[in-house]
Parts: structure tokens; C-alpha cells; sequence
């Protein structure tokens, strides 16, 4: 298959992967959002990227795309790391990312608390490309060593305003501490507290802005 079998839609400028843009079509997207229009091309380029945008945006797949794309499926390791703040929104984004990544047989997975722990442990296993997770489970497994992080090349944090308010700040450091490969940080926030320009300003490498945010 290569992409001039599906109905070409604007994903098609981005340079994705003919199994990425079919996943895309069968989802009905047909145009990128905006935020998807301007940090997707960022993010392909490998740039540390600051994001303000809202839910119901589209920002959960403005990193899977890119994300899923950029896996490479011949490698069971976690090559992406996605942080945020509750269950709810790990199975959401983990939901999307194995919707995107479908064709090109991408496999994500959520971990997050208040699951049988060795359910999770079992599936991770089995080989996780896409790691999305809650902070307080991530440090569990983290310390218990049964995850291996040496190989993520891209992380994203998610709704960090909230992860900050919910009091996560020392354990995302601790978290971001434990990547030893270099990697892209994608920061995704609704508000930018001064906290968060903190955040950025000790881990991210001259980081590209995209404020999304209506006032
Ligand atoms: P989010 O802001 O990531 O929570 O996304 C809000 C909703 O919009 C989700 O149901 C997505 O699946 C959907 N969505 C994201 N991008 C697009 C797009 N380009 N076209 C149509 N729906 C989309």
C-alpha cells in the first residue's frame, strides 16, 4: 500500500507513513486541527516544544501521530514516555495512540494506579513502544525495576499544569532524572505557571512555543 491508495487528506504534507495516514482516514480525521498543524511539523523536526492548548483541541494526537510515526516496531523497548495526571486521561491517550498506530502495529499501553499492578507488569512484557503513565505507578515500577526507560527518545508531558497542582512536581523530576538516552520533551499545558517555565527551563533544550490558548 503507499498513500496514494487512501483518500489524501491535509496529513498527507506531514511525511507520515502510509499506515499511519490509513489509521487517520478510518478515524474520520480528514484535516489536522490547528494545533496539530503547527506542533506536528515541530516535533518531526526533533524540537523541544512547549504547547498551551485545551482539551478538545486535538492535542492528544498532535504527539501520537508524530509519535506513532516515528516508531520503529522492530524494537519492543518503550521509545515514548508519556506523563499525566489520571487514569482517565492515560486510557484516553493510550486509547488514541493504539487507534493511530494500528496499521503500522505500533503497541501502547497505560499504566496508571488502582490496577492490579501485575496485569500491567505482564503486558509490559510483552513489549511496549508507547508508555503513557501515571506519575505515582510509573515511580513504582520504576523502583521495583520493572521498566526499562533507557531507550525513550521522546518524552511528553501532559497537562502539566495539573500535574503540578496535583503536587508531581518532585516526582517528575525524579522521572525525567531516570532518562538516561537523549531525548525531545513535549510539554503540553493549559496555563504556564511559573513552576512549569522552571520545568522547562532545567530540562528542555531551547524549546519552541505554540500558544493555542483563546482570550
Ligand atoms: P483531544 O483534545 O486530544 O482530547 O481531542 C478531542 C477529540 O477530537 C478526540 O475525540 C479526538 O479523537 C478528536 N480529534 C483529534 N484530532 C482530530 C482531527 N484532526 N479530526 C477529527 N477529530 C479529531
Amino acid at each position: 500500500m503507499n498513500a496514494n491508495e487512501i483518500s489524501l487528506s491535509g496529513f498527507a504534507s506531514f511525511n507520515l507513513d502510509a499506515a499511519i495516514l490509513k489509521a487517520l482516514d478510518k478515524m474520520n480525521f480528514k484535516e489536522p486541527s490547528d494545533i496539530q498543524a503547527q506542533t506536528i511539523p515541530l516535533i518531526q523536526q526533533g524540537k523541544d516544544l512547549i504547547a498551551l492548548a485545551q482539551t478538545g483541541s486535538g492535542k492528544t494526537a498532535a504527539c501520537a501521530i508524530p509519535v506513532c510515526n516515528r516508531v520503529d516496531t522492530s524494537r519492543t523497548h518503550v521509545q515514548a514516555l508519556i506523563i499525566v495526571p489520571t487514569r482517565e486521561l492515560a486510557l484516553q491517550y493510550a486509547t488514541e495512540a493504539q487507534k493511530i498506530g494500528i496499521y503500522k502495529g505500533v503497541k501502547a499501553f497505560a499504566i496508571f494506579g488502582g490496577e492490579d499492578p501485575s496485569l500491567q507488569q505482564s503486558k509490559l512484557k510483552n513489549g511496549v513502544q508507547v508508555l503513557v503513565a501515571t506519575p505515582g505507578r510509573l515511580i513504582d515500577f520504576i523502583y521495583s525495576r520493572q521498566i526499562d526507560l533507557s531507550q525513550v527518545e521522546t518524552l511528553i508531558l501532559d497537562e502539566a499544569d495539573e500535574m503540578l497542582s496535583m503536587g508531581f512536581y518532585d516526582d517528575l523530576e525524579f522521572i525525567i532524572q531516570c532518562l538516561v538516552h537523549t531525548h525531545q520533551t513535549l510539554l503540553f499545558s493549559a496555563t504556564m505557571p511559573s513552576k512549569i517555565r522552571q520545568l522547562a527551563k532545567q530540562h528542555m533544550q531551547q524549546p519552541q512555543e505554540v500558544n493555542l490558548i483563546q482570550h
